[in-house]
């Protein structure tokens, strides 16, 4: 048996106390509006922080979590045991010439609306991307053509013993939606992107239209983890499902969307079970229908209630 307030007074020694909570409500910090409690939840604020944390989780023997926003993980209704990291007070974003750095808790949009304003070109893709930007890096998220993959120069991680570590972008082995990040177990700090000079208006206009196409095919108005599956070789995820008749399927308050059959949507407070019932039929029914297998894109951690 865990003895918490034991372990709340040594997390006392080494992060500031406003920023440990207990029994926190994870769907009040996912994107999905999905998720029940984590055990110890912290926001740290300097980097000291954090690795004294990764450090004492290790002495501890305790596992710990990041989460970023929230938008790419479906965070089960029981929570998650042990600590999970939420890095949203490193939110600073500078421009030194051609090379942009932000910290890992800021909006990826963010990122890419101040490269706009810096009047600087590549992560035009990433305008309309709901994630920060440690989970852009950890998800080599991409879109419209651009990946992460194409314009980070290196980032600044934790490492699984608490150090602080440069690695270059090829150290992270970026591909189709994954890196080495969770098996190296790095917490990423900040990233740091190689940027072209660029026109303000012609930089501005590419995601105004990324923004407008977005707007136009997904269901925004609802929480989500967007694509729920990734793109099996050869076909498109969402034609399959849409083919297959699923669009308007419901298992609680979960639903396959009428806009975009690649997303399930979280229309009337569903549960993660209610949300992951949902996407096994959907892979069952395609795979019934068209013999193909879908690969879930988003995560799914934490314990059954
Ligand atoms: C409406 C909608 C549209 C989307 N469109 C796209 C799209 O076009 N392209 C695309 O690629 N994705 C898209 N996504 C998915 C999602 O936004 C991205 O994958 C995003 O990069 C996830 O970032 P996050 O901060 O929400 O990460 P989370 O979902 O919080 O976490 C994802 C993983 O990253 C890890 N992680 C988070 N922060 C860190 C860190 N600092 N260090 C180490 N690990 C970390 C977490 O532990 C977790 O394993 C979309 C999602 C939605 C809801």
């Amino acid at each position: 048996m865990i003895d918490y307030t034991q372990l709340y007074d040594k997390l006392t020694t080494i992060i500031d106390k406003n920023n440990i909570k207990l029994n926190e409500l994870l769907k009040n910090h996912t994107y999905t509006r999905l998720g029940g409690k984590a055990d110890i939840f912290l926001t740290p604020s300097t980097y000291e922080e954090v690795q004294a944390v990764v450090k004492f989780a290790k002495q501890e023997n305790m596992p710990f979590t990041l989460l970023g926003n929230g938008s790419n993980l479906i965070v089960k209704d029981g929570g998650i045991r042990g600590i999970v990291i939420l890095l949203e007070n490193f939110n600073n974003i500078s421009v030194k010439g051609n090379q942009l750095t932000a910290q890992s808790g800021a909006a990826i949009i963010a990122a890419s609306r101040y490269a706009l304003k810096e009047h600087l070109s590549g992560l035009e893709f990433a305008c309309g991307i709901p994630g920060t930007v440690g989970g852009a890096l950890f998800m080599n998220a991409g879109a419209y053509g651009g990946e992460i993959k194409d314009v980070l120069d290196s980032a600044i991680v934790i490492d699984r013993d608490g150090e602080i570590v440069k690695r270059s972008a090829s150290d992270l082995e970026l591909s189709y939606r994954t890196s080495n990040i969770p098996e190296k177990g790095d917490i990423v700090l900040e990233a740091i992107f190689n940027l072209t000079p660029g026109n303000y208006e012609e930089i501005k206009a590419i995601m105004d239209d990324l923004t407008f196409k977005r707007e136009s095919k997904q269901p925004l108005e609802y929480p989500s983890c967007g694509s729920v599956f990734k793109r099996p070789p050869g076909y498109f995820a969402g034609k399959l499902i849409q083919d297959s008749g699923l669009q308007g399927t419901r298992i609680g308050g979960a639903e396959v969307s009428t806009k975009h059959a690649g997303f399930i949507v979280n229309k009337d407070n569903a549960t993660a079970e209610e949300y992951i019932s949902l996407i096994k039929h959907v892979q069952k029914t395609v795979k019934e229908k068209f013999d193909v297998s879908l690969e879930r894109e988003v995560k799914i951690i934490g314990e059954d209630l």
